[in-house]
């Protein structure tokens, strides 16, 4: 019989980061428990996370062998591994000869591992010479990195998990936290329960059922939080709520916000919410008042907005104001969507930075990358590459010729979803790497490269809290599938070969933990130093947080608590930041927002949720939610076939009649793609403009139209 033996790693959906107990019997995973000494949950998992074991059971739709087609119309046929290596290197090879470094581009994932992450931003930025690698963390939490950076001069949450025991206020904003960071939210929940004094106000357009249970719901119109929170500081300024000692000594620029926030009345600010002014002052006391810790959990109904950097900086205002940050229970806190959004930020793997939250910009900070990556610091460009919807805006204006995509989906996430499948079309050549063949981005690839996924690879994640874990294999990859990094650094040697056949190959790494090594020399000295940690840390002191500098046993839990932050100065930066609408306002022709948002039990493009059944009991179909009102006056009814059209792009779907989402808006949930419907999903419809400082696109507001569909 065989041996059952139990291995420790992290869930690999959330940004949560919670630790699991994974059983196997040697060649399949057989069952998880939530690891009870994991800090970032303690046993607890959610749906999701419970049947992670189940979801890798079928090898149908996983990517098994390397696979190559010839022409654009023939199909992919298997080849073996050192074909598609030689294919790939050789055809990025001759474009960036014929074209230069910045003809290719890079676009990776979250959901990558830190090593992953590392060994590709080495490929693109120190061997090829272009910085044009991003992720699709640009759709998630770009816009509070931005927003960390000009306010507290450095990126990172402040806080922890257990501030979500400690805080006396907690502000929800734009975060259906019950189903987007489910065991958070037990957490808080939990936290309730034994505090029931403790205030819970949740700002959402939609009364979702994180909003079902707060005290106080601001069912704000869309995109208006910066007008709430300008209004709010309003408040707390002239009802003598603000903390003048502690912005005196740890901030700058306090006077030209009062001057701003002067014009944003309660009355004025709720009339722009469409909310009572009375309950706009009630969260303002509750904040500003809380006699002890204020909480601000946010997500992405702040950060996917084309004014997604105001927001941040908005709700960075309230705490600075009162001078709740730096102190258990309080703090901005951004929850980063997926698995290891933050360990990507922390080897700069984004079009934007560099390794350990260096400037690209800055000659000495490129010269500190390559002196370790061994490469001459000429090779480092000094210009920021193409973001995400850039990046795909170039490769269908030729720009960029070839683009190598790995663990993501961009044919269904990005928005424009429509014009994202025209780029990849015309693409000379892509490469998709990829764990399944069941996402709306596999049928482009002129190269499938199989991918190890959960359970078969090996390295860290950090989670929102700046928790850094192990992840660890069970039992093989199936077929021939190898894990990411293994993959990038075997295409890295053969282009640098070629390129500079004189150069020493500085991608032998045998184990994952060589490569975080090299990371963490990189991080010495930085914000994020993690000096002191290796794996043999993590496996005698488990999970810890950064920073953790050499010398040290444990990581910080919480940043700036003696109120020097990490601008130059020490201070904190006030922005003044004026409210501006939704990047496209509705109008006769288009006459509703459109919201989009995440199912309980279901994750991004369903590559792996999709092929569980028990996964689609929670919510089993796509719809359209719109409020009875609408529906009443149009003369629909549930079971409806609706078309929903924008600008871009339409698609029908069934119609649900629901009161969570209030008049003039209606509701779709990302998730549903082209294996369910006859589109590649909402975000067909959705709007491909961007911040203009985080180059975040607003994926959750759009402006449409609905119809009765015709049936053919
Ligand atoms: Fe996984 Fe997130 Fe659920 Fe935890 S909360 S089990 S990390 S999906």
């Amino acid at each position: 019989m065989a041996m059952k033996t139990v291995t420790k790693s992290t869930c690999c959906y959330c940004g949560v980061g919670c630790g699991v107990l994974i059983e196997s019997d040697g060649d399949r995973i057989t069952g998880i428990q939530g690891d009870p000494s994991h800090p970032a949950n303690f046993g607890r998992l959610c749906t999701k996370g419970m049947t992670l074991p189940a979801t890798a059971a079928s090898l149908t739709g996983r990517a098994l062998y390397p696979e190559m087609r010839l022409t654009r119309d023939a199909e992919r046929q298997r080849i073996d591994w050192d074909a598609a290596l030689d294919t790939v290197s050789e055809r990025f090879a001759d474009i960036i000869e014929r074209h230069g470094p910045d003809a290719v581009a890079f676009y990776v994932s979250g959901q990558l591992l830190t090593e992953d992450y590392y060994v590709f931003n080495k490929l693109a930025k120190g061997v090829v010479g272009t910085n044009n690698i991003d992720t699709n963390s640009r759709l998630c939490m770009s816009s509070a990195v931005t927003a960390y950076k000009l306010a507290l001069g450095a990126d990172g949450p402040p806080t922890c998990y257990e501030d979500l025991e400690l805080a006396d206020c907690v502000l929800l904003a734009g975060s259906n936290m019950a189903y987007a960071h489910p065991v958070l939210f037990r957490r808080l929940e939990a936290a309730k329960a034994t505090r029931p004094a403790t205030k819970w106000v949740v700002i959402d357009p939609r009364r979702t059922d994180t909003a079902a249970m707060a005290d106080l719901h601001l069912q704000i119109q869309p995109g208006t939080d910066v007008a709430l929170f300008n209004g709010m500081l309003h408040h707390l300024i002239w009802e003598g709520l603000v903390d003048p000692a502690y912005i005196a000594a740890h901030t700058a620029g306090f006077a030209e916000l009062k001057k701003l926030v002067r014009d944003y009345t309660p009355k004025m600010a709720a009339e722009l919410c469409g909310i009572l002014e009375a309950d706009l002052i009630q969260a303002a006391e509750w904040f500003g008042a809380s006699g002890g810790a204020s909480l601000s959990l946010y997500c992405m109904g702040l950060n996917q907005s084309a004014h997604g950097t105001d927001k941040n900086l908005a709700l960075i205002n309230l705490h600075l104001a009162t001078g709740q940050i730096g102190k258990p229970g309080a703090g901005p806190f951004s929850l980063t969507g997926q698995p290891n959004a933050m360990g990507g930020r922390e080897v700069g793997g984004m079009a934007t930075m560099l390794a350990a939250h260096r400037d690209i910009a800055i000659p000495s900070h490129r010269a500190e990358v390559a002196e370790v990556w061994g490469v001459p610091a000429g090779r480092l460009s000094n210009q920021p590459g193409l973001p995400a919807v850039a990046m795909f805006d170039a490769i269908r204006d030729g720009r960029i010729k070839a683009v190598w995509i790995a663990c993501t989906n961009p044919a269904h996430s990005l928005p424009d979803a429509g014009k994202v499948a025209e780029a990849l079309e015309m693409a000379e050549f892509v490469v998709v790497q990829e764990a399944f063949t069941n996402t709306d981005t596999v049928p482009y690839a002129d190269v499938l490269l199989p991918a190890a996924t959960w359970g078969e690879k090996a390295g860290t994640v950090t989670n929102s809290e700046r928790r850094i874990s192990r992840v660890r294999a069970a039992v093989a990859a199936p077929g021939e599938a190898r894990p990411d990094w293994w993959i990038a650094c075997e295409v890295a040697k053969r282009i640098a070969a070629r390129l500079y056949p004189d150069e020493a190959a500085g991608f032998a790494y045998v184990e994952t933990s060589a490569i975080f090594d090299e990371h963490r020399r990189l991080t010495v000295g930085r914000d994020l130093d993690i000096g002191g940690l290796d794996y043999a840390l993590l496996e005698s002191h488990g999970p810890q947080q950064w920073p953790l500098p050499a010398g040290m046993r444990q990581g910080l839990a919480r940043r700036y608590v003696d109120g020097g932050f990490a601008t130059p100065d020490g201070r904190a930066r006030f922005h003044a930041t004026p409210y501006k609408p939704v990047a496209e306002p509705t109008n006769a022709r288009y006459p509703f927002h459109l919201l989009t948002g995440r199912l309980r039990d279901q994750w991004h493009g369903m590559s792996r949720t999709g092929r569980l059944p028990q996964l689609f009991a929670h919510t089993p179909e796509p719809s359209l939610t719109m409020h009875p009102h609408d529906a009443e006056r149009r003369g629909l009814k549930a079971g409806d076939l609706v078309r929903v059209a924008s600008k871009r792009g339409a698609l029908v779907l069934p119609l649900a009649i629901g009161n969570d989402v209030p008049s003039g808006s209606v509701f779709a949930a990302m998730h549903w793609n082209g294996q369910f419907l006859n589109s590649l999903g909402i975000n067909e419809t959705s709007v491909p403009m961007v911040d203009a400082r985080s180059f975040q696109p607003e994926l959750k507001h759009a402006a449409v139209r609905i119809e009765r569909a015709e049936l053919p």
